[in-house]
């Protein structure tokens, strides 16, 4: 059996009532060229033409492998041949375009290439022209891709195929010329391998992540925009109407601007890493990585390798190279959070490392670059640290170029209420919770509970009670028990707070010390029934009004 012999209306077996197709004997489908050609819009507009291409082309490739082995078998070749320059003959029969095999010529024009034809009615060009219009570079990818793959596999070596003429682009017809690869000139053979490789989609990836961190800063800059309340930064879950606070965060927007290395103190939990987050989303760096470790969490004996990396074989289990943490942030920011835990001989490494911006990694000895602005963050005294030789002087100046120091909860009462807002909302939206907000009595426990745990200890009893909260509002029972025995008169109030606060407070522990029991709380307090409900209906609107 020759070329000429193969014929569509044997190869293609179909029911007229449908169903399954096949072609020399394996499934096909009838999918229109137009649908072909929105999918070539979506993957363009979705990754870019380079990687689009990159798609196409290998999708090309992979059917035409596909063909070349079915046919190999499906027919009583002549000869081995006619099977493997049978490629273009089955593109045609396939209905992909119609396939015009050039004549070799007389070799006067250079080497002559392994493979060459004239492409007419190609419908990639013609989706392609429709789609998006005419292009700059030839369209043919996945028939370049197909043949490709043919001659790939009925050669056994690597065949390239490009198009130097193509409809889409102007001109008249598409040519497609194809030749082993180690034949193609280096600088054609760079520009064009990538698209059979994966390559190109990394690229894209790549891309699109750098698009997505940029858009994610928009959004952020447009929610705060949003935000009536500009104490309130709800993308990073910082809260500052206590004016300690408040001196934090102006202090903290206005290092986030310059390089300097930030020292961020402050008792267990009161928000280090979310004002960590906040100083790199405020950066010039907010589009690079935010890596932040636990010092305090990390072995003794990995802390080296974890931070600067290792090379293969330099210990047991070090069984690939390795990039440290430096290297993770390059282009953003590091947080070394809990640095007072640092062992000494670690101390003078990061030193090092803060003074000449490279790294070594473990069992290496070339430096690495490294670009990471640091901030580093303690719940100790550094200082004190210091005095009995526990943290190095040098590295403590040098992290503490600037220092922020973030106030205990207990000393921003102002913040309490909205944060127990903005963690309400954040975390019935994390769990799919329809919870709008808190009962007077469970808003009275969270105003007289010291929170000695800071916000992580408010963030935690809050998460808590949204999973256990079984109505639309959080109850006194639905907080941790230390909570609900707090102590039932309020703490001393600061003397600067706003009035309507100190009578909300105070109002809604009246209500707790009588045990929720409103006519009581209203005599008790001397005002009417009527007042006590408006006043208490008031502060459930503040508290959901943000939900
Ligand atoms: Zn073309």
């Amino acid at each position: 059996m020759r070329i000429d012999d193969l014929d569509l209306r044997e190869l293609l077996d179909l029911s007229p009532r449908g169903g399954v197709m096949r072609f020399a004997g394996e499934r096909v489908l009838l999918w229109d060229a137009f649908a072909m050609g929105m999918l070539r819009r979506e993957l363009i507009s979705t990754l870019g033409v380079t990687a689009a291409r990159g798609v196409l082309t290998r999708l090309g490739f992979a059917h035409g492998v596909r063909t070349a082995e079915t046919m190999k078998t499906a027919f009583p070749w002549d000869n081995e041949r006619e099977w493997r320059i049978a490629g273009g003959r089955l593109h045609t029969l396939q209905g992909l375009v119609r396939f015009e095999a050039i004549p070799d010529g007389d070799g006067s024009a250079g080497p002559l290439p392994f493979a060459q034809a004239i492409w007419h009615d190609s419908y990639e060009a013609e989706q392609h022209l429709i789609q998006l219009g005419q292009s700059d570079e030839p369209v043919c990818w996945t028939l370049a891709g197909f043949a490709s793959g043919y001659l790939t596999h009925a050669n056994g070596r690597a065949v390239m195929c490009i198009e130097d003429r193509c409809r889409g682009k102007g001109d008249a017809i598409c040519r497609m010329v194809g030749r082993f690869k180690e034949d193609w000139e280096p600088a054609v053979l760079d520009k064009i391998q990538p698209f059979f490789e994966k390559e190109c989609v990394e690229e894209a990836l790549a891309r699109l992540t750098a698009e997505l961190r940029k858009t994610e800063r928009k959004l952020r800059i447009r929610r705060r925009d949003l935000e009536d309340d500009d104490a309130i930064d709800a993308a990073s879950g910082l809260v500052a109407r206590a004016p300690a606070m408040r001196r934090v965060l102006d202090m903290a927007a206005r290092v986030a601007g310059v390089e300097s290395t930030v020292l961020l103190t402050g008792e267990s939990g009161v928000g280090k890493e979310r004002l960590a987050r906040f100083v790199h989303a405020e950066s010039a760096r907010a589009g690079g990585p935010f890596v932040a470790v636990n010092l305090g969490a990390v072995p003794e004996t990995l802390i080296e390798s974890e931070i600067f990396g290792h090379a293969k074989g330099s210990f047991t289990g070090a069984i690939v190279d390795r990039p440290g943490l430096f290297e993770a942030a390059q282009g953003g920011t590091l947080l070394l959070d809990e640095v007072g835990e640092l062992p000494l001989a670690m101390q003078v490494k990061l030193l090092r490392v803060l003074q000449e911006r490279e790294v070594r990694r473990v069992g290496e000895n070339k430096s690495r670059p490294v670009d990471a602005r640091v901030i580093a963050a303690t719940n100790r005294d550094l200082g004190a640290d210091v005095a009995i030789g526990r943290f190095r002087q040098d590295l403590f100046y040098r992290l503490r170029v600037v220092e922020l120091k973030i106030p205990p909860l207990r000393e921003r009462k102002e913040d309490l209420l909205a944060l127990a807002r903005l963690f309400l909302g954040e975390q019935a939206r994390r769990l799919g919770r329809k919870i709008s907000g808190y009962t007077p009595d469970a808003l009275g426990k969270i105003v007289r509970y010291p929170w000695p745990g800071n916000v992580r200890e408010l963030e935690n009893a809050i998460e808590r009670a949204v999973v256990l909260a079984d109505g639309e509002r959080i109850g006194e029972n639905d907080l941790p028990d230390e909570v609900q025995s707090a102590p039932p008169t309020a703490l001393p109030l600061g003397s600067t707070r706003p009035l309507d606060e100190v009578e909300r407070d105070h109002i809604l522990a009246a209500v707790a010390n009588a045990g929720g029991n409103k006519t009581r709380a209203a005599h008790e307090l001397g005002i009417g029934i009527a007042t006590l409900h408006r006043k208490l209906r008031q502060y459930e609107t503040e508290v959901s009004r943000r939900m």
